[in-house]
């Protein structure tokens, strides 16, 4: 997986180093083991079957790690915690580490996985457009589901000098954004190019028995 990475223009060591590190198919169903480490999202065994999440490609996970430019002094909010592996990647390096979940069973798997790996992530199970006040503001803010614009919670709660890393777009066309804020509070947007695998960002959020909850 190192070797394709870094052929496809990744090449910040920390990023790297974590990938390498963290055991992608224990967050996968087993019958995926083969496929664990290709450059593949791959469904996950838990969550709604009508629109299935999935793990993200390690080639989606390493370059939006890369894009977030990580000091291992870093507070980092994540939008979207899935299984848990982007969050398991960036506890490798050092963070601190806060994830949002709308599925109260993949954040359930999460917690587990991550917990038997020795990672003590935040993990919040809630709606990511309001963030997490709480816990604000955060140097980074990485969000893995994709979004007509950016919310404004995010922005709102992303440290001065702070940079969010959004997919931005509809289902069929998607661009990766970074946002930087400024000391004076002032944002720019920087456009990393198309991209087109990420699900939509919801609003309800959903039990473990797929009830809508909000
Ligand atoms: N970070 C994951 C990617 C998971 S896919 C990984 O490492 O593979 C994106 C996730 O965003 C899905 O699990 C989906 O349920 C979640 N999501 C969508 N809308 C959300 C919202 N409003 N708040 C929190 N999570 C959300």
């Amino acid at each position: 997986m190192r070797e394709r990475l870094e052929a496809a223009g990744i090449n910040d060591a920390a990023v790297l180093r974590a990938m390498a590190t963290v055991p992608r198919h224990l967050f996968l169903d087993p019958m995926f083991d083969s496929r664990a480490y290709d450059n593949e999202a791959i469904p996950l065994p838990i969550g709604d079957w009508r629109t299935p999440q999935t793990i993200s490609h390690p080639l989606t996970v390493a370059f939006q790690t890369q894009m977030l430019q990580i000091k291992p002094t870093d507070k980092v909010l994540e939008i979207g915690t899935g299984c848990g592996y982007q969050a398991a990647v960036l506890c490798e390096m050092g963070v601190r580490l806060c994830s949002i979940e709308r599925y109260e069973a993949l954040h359930l798997f999460a917690r587990r996985v991550l917990g038997a790996l020795g990672y003590r992530p935040k993990l919040v199970f809630g709606d990511g457009f309001a963030g997490c006040p709480d816990e604000a503001p955060f140097d980074k803010i990485i969000v893995t589901c994709s979004v007509a614009a950016p919310p404004p919670a995010l922005t709102q709660q992303l440290a001065a000098n702070g940079r969010l890393v959004i997919p931005i777009g509809d289902a069929r066309r998607q661009h990766l954004f970074a946002i930087d804020k400024a000391a004076d509070g002032r944002t720019k947007e920087t456009d990393y190019g198309r991209c087109t695998n990420f699900v939509p960002m919801r609003e309800e959020v959903m039990s473990y028995y797929g009830a809508v909850i909000t």
